[in-house]
């Protein structure tokens, strides 16, 4: 099975697939088709029902339609990230010696490759692009899954299958086009699974929760000849709030674990104006609306407070947050969350709170429970990138367990 995988993940790696934050198209960027085609054919080719790839970029396919009582959909998304090269990518398989992987233009140090046994075999590119494992393993895995289950399971031990392969999840809008009745058929007792997670046989029932902010300062402008006590500069204005911001709240590069952090990652503008853009995450209900809050208060002080020298009465500080996602877990029945446990005892499963979205965050929102599994993915949107194919191959076999319930 893990030459298969293989072979898949390979042929998948070599398509390019990026998607582009910048662009306003659904899907983001055209070459994202080029795979959807090949998911497409490849699904039909292994005989799945109804497989269809839409005009938004999205393929879904069947298998065991007819179970209406229970539905298991999968899910794994076709789009790299943009943060790094992603065109003629050249996968090399090792054999894990206990020795740094050299490269032809990078090098991946073998102290960072943990628990990974000599023989092991582990993919990368050669170091000038990104692999694509993130998340091409994800759909390796569940190509390899279906031909498993083509050969050695009968169509009546399964529940429903919906397969589901997104576009442009790196960009935070795989599920902006996606049809819900298609992944349901609305049958009640469904569940989702991306396969999209990290290594060492992690499970995800957490994700942040998750809200965005922008601060509008809105200052003066005269000719600096003559801007004696006239000029009001916003920009000033706002590189001050900017640190006030940091010294009060915690920041992504100083919390971990199950921290919460607001991070100010754009600050733009001129005189006139100003503009300051942020997240704000926490794993707390309650804690994500404190932290609104007292982010809302501090603006408001800090707008009381300088207006009062300001030298124009142009000045304006406005602040707007907005709900993006939701943490799953609060949409995720315990059940199914012992379930999964139980069936990943055998490969010492860990239960990760993820300390980001995924697209199962918002399927879980909108009705369809939808944690994320282990593809033994890392160092994902970097020329370091991963993959290690014993642990997809597990996921394979983890998810054969689940479906066949035994
Ligand atoms: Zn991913």
């Amino acid at each position: 099975m893990e030459d298969l995988y293989i072979n898949n993940f390979i042929r998948y790696c070599k398509v390019s697939s990026a998607s582009d934050d910048d662009s306003a198209t659904q899907p983001s960027t055209q070459r994202q088709f080029n795979l959807a085609k090949i998911m497409k054919a490849e699904l039909e080719a292994l005989n799945v029902e109804d497989v269809e790839l839409d005009e938004s970029c999205y393929v879904y396919g069947y298998i065991n339609k007819q179970n209406t009582s229970k539905r298991v959909v999968l899910v794994a998304h076709m789009d790299v990230s943009p943060e790094a090269p992603s065109e003629n990518v050249q996968p090399i398989v090792h054999e894990f010696a206990g020795k740094d992987l050299v490269l032809p233009h990078a090098t991946i140090l073998a102290s960072k490759l943990k628990n990974i046994e000599l023989g092991q075999k582990i993919i990368t590119s050669d170091g000038s692009t990104l692999l694509g494992a993130d998340d091409k393993a994800g759909l390796a895995i569940i190509m390899t899954l279906i031909q498993y289950l083509n050969d050695n399971v009968k169509l009546a031990d399964l529940p429903s299958i919906c397969i589901c392969f997104t576009p442009d999840e790196e960009i935070g809008r795989g599920t902006a086009a996606i049809n819900m009745e298609k992944l349901t058929s609305n049958i009640k007792d469904s569940y989702g699974l991306t396969i999209d997670g990290g290594r060492n046989y992690e499970l995800a029932f957490e994700t942040f929760n998750a809200y965005g902010f922008s601060v509008n300062i809105t200052g003066y402008n005269v000719h600096p000849g003559s801007a004696y006590k006239q000029m009001c500069n916003a920009l000033l204005y706002g590189t001050k709030l900017v640190s006030l911001i940091q010294q009060t709240f915690p920041t992504p590069e100083l919390s971990r674990a199950a921290e919460p952090y607001i991070l100010v990652n754009q600050l733009t503008g001129d005189v006139s104006n100003c503009l300051i853009k942020g997240i704000i995450r926490s794993f707390s209900d309650t804690e994500i609306l404190d932290l609104n809050q007292q982010l809302s208060q501090l603006v408001d002080k800090f707008y009381q407070d300088e207006k009062v020298t300001a030298n124009s009465d142009q000045f304006k500080v406005e602040t707007e947050i907005k709900f993006q996602y939701a943490n799953m877990r609060k949409f995720i029945p315990d059940s199914l969350v012992t379930y999964l446990n139980e069936k990943g005892k055998s490969y010492n499963v860990e239960n990760e709170m993820i300390r980001g979205g995924t697209d199962g965050a918002r399927l879980s929102e909108m009705g369809l429970p939808t944690p994320n599994v282990w593809s033994g993915q890392a160092n994902i949107h970097s020329v370091k990138e991963y993959n290690v194919s014993k642990e997809a191959v597990d996921c394979v076999n983890f998810l054969v367990k689940v479906l066949l319930d035994k």
